[in-house]
């Protein structure tokens, strides 16, 4: 599956192109179920190597899978995540295992150090910037919520409980 550099983030596709009406849905806490690693990130000193590292083991999140399969068939899927590229393998496989539907994997450049909202906010400009009309974004953390809101999207706000 062939990946490629747009703006600051990489672009995975899995089906056709971004057009129509989309739904832009968040991996950590959304679809995946990160709480078995959240502890990496405790204490002064919180450790994204091993907390990304540990993602391949994820359990789903089966309400939100079964959300995201009832979405009409006609609608493109994009999965925005702050993870970084070099995990790229392992969460392709993740997605594969649970047999996600999805059309687009919008993942951040290894070494951006940016905090999420501001790396999601540039991913999210550019997907409608290539023809995208994003009804709806589904995500946990507060702060991705109100960027999207202040861009004018809807945004559904799951509760993961990491974000307190
Ligand atoms: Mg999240």
């Amino acid at each position: 599956m062939g990946a490629t550099e747009v703006l600051g983030s990489l672009w995975t596709w899995h089906r056709g192109p971004l057009e129509g009406g989309g739904v832009v849905f968040d991996l950590d806490g959304v679809l995946s179920d990160a709480a078995s690693r959240q502890h990496h990130l405790r204490g002064p000193r919180p450790d994204w190597e091993a907390f990304f590292a540990a993602s391949g083991d994820d359990p789903l999140i089966d309400e939100v899978a079964t959300l995201l399969h009832l979405l009409a068939p006609e609608l493109c899927i994009v999965l925005l995540t702050a993870r970084p590229a070099r995990i790229r393998a392992s969460t392709l496989g993740w997605l594969d295992r649970h047999q996600l539907r999805w059309d687009l994997l919008v993942m951040r450049k290894d070494g951006d150090r940016r905090p999420a909202r501001h790396f999601k906010q540039e991913a999210v400009r550019a997907v409608r910037a290539n023809g995208l009309q994003v009804a709806l974004c589904v995500e946990d953390d507060l702060r991705n919520v109100e960027m999207f809101r202040s861009e004018g999207i809807p945004t559904l706000y799951i509760h993961s409980g990491y974000y307190e």
